[in-house]
């Protein structure tokens, strides 16, 4: 019998006929992230549906050396969540309990599946929140924010998801069950292996539990949104509003392209009378309106824009968002789109950009760019659609190329090949840009004291 068939006779004992499934759709949907660039093949699907059946399932695929890929709501960009090699998916939405609240700690007990949006939407109305907020939150999940380090548009306020972490349970590849730094918020007994966790991409251990950190919802917010003629003048109303304000909670950025895609897409109006060549989303959190009013006055008198406004109400703060949570939706929606995530310090980003702009202009004029993010933390999306015209191969060659070219200067500027989506799959060829042959090493010295088969997401970060 091989492997794969004496692993899933074992595990039709431990679980019920509806945890696994073997069923063709299910394998294609299950084996798939939000990336789409790669050929999903998986041999089976499991559901979980407590920490003791992911040690149970673990032991048993050690035991028969089944390769296992841990998924949560799919929505990575970088094919970590993908099964190309007929491994079998371990799906952990099923773990999905929320709560008890602890009020007096401000903490969240949570299972790995709970949906980001869902754990927002049990807190508001205790006036709490877990500040990691994006676009993909109504699908994905807090074991893959955590296994993600998930950034978002409020990381310039609240940082990335490793600040709001405070235990997990975790299961490692034999079996074995832990719960690394139990709930505290002071524990200096060695290494942090729940932050060794955070970003690791369903490596090391599979996340079944998680305490989350919980702080105040803001008790209200201001949203502004500007036009503005160049990128140079971005950075000077982000030089401007850092100054100002100390509650600035969003500063998001998206050029002219990404706009009219959204607009396209969504079939919205233009947000301003006055178009621009880039613009800003910015959000203010428990700020005075005549304050924000008087610095906006400001804004106008210094010529820093071109036109902005303000949103009156919720429903236009909403709509405001819209514009910027939209982009990624928009352009790949119906489209062949090869995309980057990178940052570089923010006092460098103006050189970054024109030196990157300029390159895609000269270099690879066939290419349709388009360029936003979260500009406040140095993040910057690239998307680059397939022209109708080029067959896919060529696509593929060219924008192999403009990764070069893009991963050079990046290197240059000391920057991140992979901002905030993982390397997974998909920038495992980029890894060497932005990290040290010797870190490499340690990673790969890390990965195998606690997977020494390389059975958990084989091929992820690192081969
Ligand atoms: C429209 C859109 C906008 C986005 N915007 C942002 C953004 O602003 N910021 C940002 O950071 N990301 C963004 N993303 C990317 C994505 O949503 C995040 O990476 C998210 O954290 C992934 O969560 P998930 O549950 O979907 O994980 P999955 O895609 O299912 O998995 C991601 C990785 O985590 C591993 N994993 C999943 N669950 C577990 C677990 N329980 N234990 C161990 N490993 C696990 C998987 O193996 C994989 O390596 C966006 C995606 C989309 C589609």
């Amino acid at each position: 019998m091989k492997t794969i068939d004496s692993f899933l006779t074992e595990i039709r004992s431990l679980l019920n006929p509806n945890q696994i499934s073997t069923e063709a759709s299910e394998l294609q949907f299950y084996a798939q992230d939000w990336s789409k660039a790669l050929t999903p093949n998986a041999s089976a699907v499991l559901f979980p549906e407590s920490t003791a059946e992911v040690s149970a399932i673990l032991k048993s695929a050690h035991f028969h050396a089944v390769a296992i890929i841990p998924s949560g709501g799919r929505t990575g960009l970088s094919g970590g969540a993908v099964a190309t090699q007929g491994e079998v998916v371990l799906s952990l939405i099923r773990l999905n309990a929320i709560g008890p609240i602890h009020e007096g700690a401000l903490t969240l007990q949570v299972g790995a599946g709970a949906i980001t949006e869902a754990v927002h939407q049990y807190c508001a109305p205790l006036g709490l929140t877990w500040p990691v907020d994006f676009a993909s939150k109504g699908s994905s999940t807090i074991g893959g924010n955590i296994a993600t380090n998930a950034g978002g548009v409020r990381v310039i306020r609240y940082g990335n998801t490793r600040n709001w972490v405070l235990g997990q349970t975790v299961v490692t590849m034999n079996g074995e069950v832990h719960h690394f730094n139990q709930e505290l918020e002071k524990n200096n007994t060695g290494y942090d292996f729940r932050q060794l966790m955070v970003g690791s991409e369903g490596t090391l251990g599979i996340i079944t539990e998680a305490t989350l950190k919980l702080c105040p919802l803001p008790r209200s917010t201001l949203v502004f949104f500007f036009s503005l003629e160049s990128f140079d003048s971005l950075l000077s109303l982000f030089r401007f509003a850092r100054k100002k304000f100390s509650n600035l909670s969003a500063f998001e950025c998206l050029d002219h392209a990404s706009l009219q895609s959204v607009t396209e897409h969504f079939h919205k109006p233009m947000p301003l009378q006055t178009p621009g060549k880039v613009y800003a989303l910015m959000e203010l959190e428990n700020t005075n309106f005549e304050e924000a009013e008087q610095v906006l006055g400001e804004i106008f008198e210094q010529g820093l824009v071109l036109d902005g406004i303000m949103a009156q109400n919720e429903k236009e703060k909403k709509d405001l968002w819209h514009y910027r949570e939209g982009v990624a939706e928009s352009i790949l929606s119906g489209h062949s789109v090869h995309q980057e995530d990178v940052s570089v310090p923010v006092a460098l980003l103006n050189q970054f950009y024109g030196e990157i702009e300029q390159r895609y202009a000269e270099a690879f004029p066939q290419f349709k760019v388009f360029f936003f993010g979260h500009i406040g933390d140095g993040n910057l999306h690239i998307f680059i659609q397939k022209p109708e015209a080029m067959e896919f191969t060529q696509f593929k060659k060219d924008t192999q190329a403009s990764d070069h070219e893009l991963f050079k200067i990046l290197e240059h500027f000391k920057g991140s090949v992979s901002a905030e989506h993982g390397i997974g799959l998909l920038k495992k060829h980029a890894i060497h840009f932005s990290r040290s042959p010797q870190e490499l090493l340690l990673m790969k010295a890390v990965k195998l004291s606690f997977d020494p088969k390389g059975l958990l997401n084989p091929g992820k970060i690192l081969d």
